[in-house]
């Protein structure tokens, strides 16, 4: 039976360190660290992870500063607005909450906000970056699940790692991460043929595709670690992951549930970024 990776306790002790250096900073140095939250629309899941982010900010001693723009809110407006916020000193991370109205264009928004202060690493700059393995700021979600595996003691030199889900946000950026971390990477998605024969071969499973319980005991290695990314909305309102869980913890070593796994792990790695971002603003590192 898989031991469970308790992604809460994790993201706490994340969110414990960032808190720590923040205070050292604010004493040391005189530093506030700032993250720009902008939310355009009354997307509720928008909204819950906004405020979700507000408290980290609060959590760890930063200045939150909101942007709740209305959903006819055009293209240009949040382009300034975003000038705006790349100028403005207080703010050293700025995140604009996905997805936008259909009438925006996301990347147009992603590219205007400053490399430097684009703490989720969307920027087409960081995504080089992330490639060459010279970044400043990790991409959340997989860096968050870097932490999990890092979590269990299991060391990713020489393992067979499989990533389904090559998005840009999660599946290929994960799997750059464990690449650098020496693991022999397969990329799985929607066209892949045999997932479960490539499955079966990984020690590490990353499954990040969207759809609930998706991945089942039998396509997992005896002693697989198996990370869970997805979050999927059930009809009876349960939130659930792409792996079936009951089955799956009968081979694992190492499982991460939904919720409690991934999840708060996006929003500590956040933080760990503002606080980058606001070290090399001020020239600390
Ligand atoms: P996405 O952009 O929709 O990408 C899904 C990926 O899964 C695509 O690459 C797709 O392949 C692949 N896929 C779909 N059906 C498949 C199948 N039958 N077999 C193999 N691959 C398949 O999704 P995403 O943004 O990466 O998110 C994935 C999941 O993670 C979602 O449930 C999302 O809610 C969750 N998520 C969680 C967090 C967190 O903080 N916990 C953060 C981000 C995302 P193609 O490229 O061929 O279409």
């Amino acid at each position: 039976m898989a031991q469970l990776i308790d992604g809460k306790a994790v993201s706490a002790a994340v969110k414990a360190e960032v808190a720590e250096e923040t205070a050292k900073l604010r004493d040391e140095k005189g530093l506030k660290v700032g993250l720009a939250v902008v939310i355009v629309g009354s997307d509720p899941a928008s909204r819950v992870y906004v405020n979700n982010k507000k408290k980290a900010c609060e959590a760890v001693g930063f200045q939150s500063y909101e942007y709740a723009l209305d959903e006819s809110t055009t293209q240009e407006q949040l382009l300034d607005l975003v000038n705006v916020l790349n100028r403005d000193d207080r703010v050293n991370g700025i995140l604009v909450q996905l997805p936008l109205p259909k009438h925006i264009d996301e990347k147009a928004v992603i590219n205007a906000i400053s490399p430097d202060k684009d703490v989720d690493a969307f920027h087409p700059i960081n995504v080089g970056k992330i490639m060459i393995g010279e970044y400043s700021f990790l991409p959340c979600t997989p860096a968050g699940v870097m932490r999990l595996i890092e979590s269990t003691g299991t060391d990713i030199t020489g393992k067979q790692c499989v990533v389904i889900g090559r998005s840009n946000i999660v599946g290929k950026p994960q799997a750059m991460l464990l690449l650098q971390k020496n693991g022999t990477v397969t990329i799985c998605h929607s066209k892949t043929k045999n997932l479960k024969e490539i499955c079966l071969g990984a020690d590490i499973l990353v499954v990040a595709i969207g759809r609930a319980n998706f991945v089942t005991g039998d396509m997992i290695k005896e002693g697989a670690v198996v990370i869970d990314v997805g979050m999927n909305r059930l009809e009876n309102g349960k939130l659930c992951g792409d792996v079936e869980f009951e089955s799956a913890e009968k081979k694992a070593s190492f499982i991460t549930p939904v919720p409690g796994g991934v999840g708060p792990m996006t929003i500590a790695m956040l933080m760990k970024n503002t606080l980058t971002a606001a070290k090399q603003q001020a020239g600390i590192e």
